[in-house]
């Protein structure tokens, strides 16, 4: 068992998720890496790293992979809830089952994860949750319709989240991104959204590296305890709106 407290990422296989994994086990923690593919995990063969297929649709899978990670490495000190879809289009053309996926993974999917860890770091007095929101979870875009309601759902979730747990000393950080370089866009089907979406990227330069977004977050969980960024807002400078 390392020193360091065990670290666990939902969407670690990628993106945001992938960068975080690598900054905190840079930074000497065990990391627990969560997503539905785990080969791009093997592949980054961090030392210390448990690699847990686990899609956050289904409890149970993050409830045995959180006590594989503890099994090895002690209690999770941090869960990044950062697992997340971006299907969007524009409401009127898109196809209902978007919205369930969307609503499945980015609100349901979250409160799985939070569930998997909230009581022990309850009890241990001790823990941050790092909720992974959106720009798109404080404002509304064209096109995004669904997507940020699931956004606001985390940000509401999480406001109610860090006043109940601030008895139990447990911090709850919220992460707001602006465009990000990572391959969420795949996640866009509709062609016209995806085209417009670029469009605005390249207008402000293109979007920021993931990696920026993981060294904020190792650096508010590095603060003491006691101490709580609340929330994190992140946009390229060139990102208007
Ligand atoms: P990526 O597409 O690169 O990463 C998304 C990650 O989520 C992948 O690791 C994917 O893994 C995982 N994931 C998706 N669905 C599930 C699921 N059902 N179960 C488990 N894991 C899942 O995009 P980002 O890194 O950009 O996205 C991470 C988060 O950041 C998302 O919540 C997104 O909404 C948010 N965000 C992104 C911004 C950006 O501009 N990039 C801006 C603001 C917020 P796998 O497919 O292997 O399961």
């Amino acid at each position: 068992m390392t020193t360091k407290p065990l670290i666990a990422i939902t969407g670690a296989s990628s993106g945001i998720g992938a960068a975080t994994a690598e900054a905190f086990s840079k930074a000497g923690h065990p990391v627990l890496m969560m997503a539905r593919r785990t080969a791009p995990m093997e592949d980054m063969a961090l030392p210390n790293s448990v690699i847990a297929e686990v899609d956050v649709r289904d409890r149970k899978q993050i409830a045995d992979a959180v006590a594989k990670g503890e099994a090895e490495h002690g209690p999770v000190d941090m869960m990044f809830v950062n697992a997340g879809i971006a299907r969007l289009a524009d409401i009127g053309r898109q196809p209902p089952e978007e919205w369930d996926e969307m609503i499945d993974i980015n609100t349901k999917g979250v409160m799985n994860t939070v569930h998997a860890v909230m009581n022990g770091m309850m009890e241990r007095r001790t823990g941050t949750l790092v909720m992974m929101s959106s720009i798109a979870g404080r404002k509304v875009y064209p096109d995004h319709t669904v997507y940020c309601g699931t956004k606001y759902f985390v940000h509401a979730v999480s406001e109610s989240l860090r006043d109940y747990l601030s008895d139990y000393n447990v911090r709850v950080i919220v992460l707001s991104p602006g465009v990000i370089e990572t391959d969420v866009l795949s996640g866009v089907l509709d062609e016209q959204t995806l085209a417009s979406y670029k469009e605005n990227k390249q207008k402000m330069g293109g979007g920021i590296g993931a990696d920026i977004v993981a060294d904020l977050i190792l650096n508010a969980y590095q603060l003491p305890q006691r101490a709580l960024v609340q929330e994190i807002c992140l946009t390229p400078t060139r990102q208007k709106f």
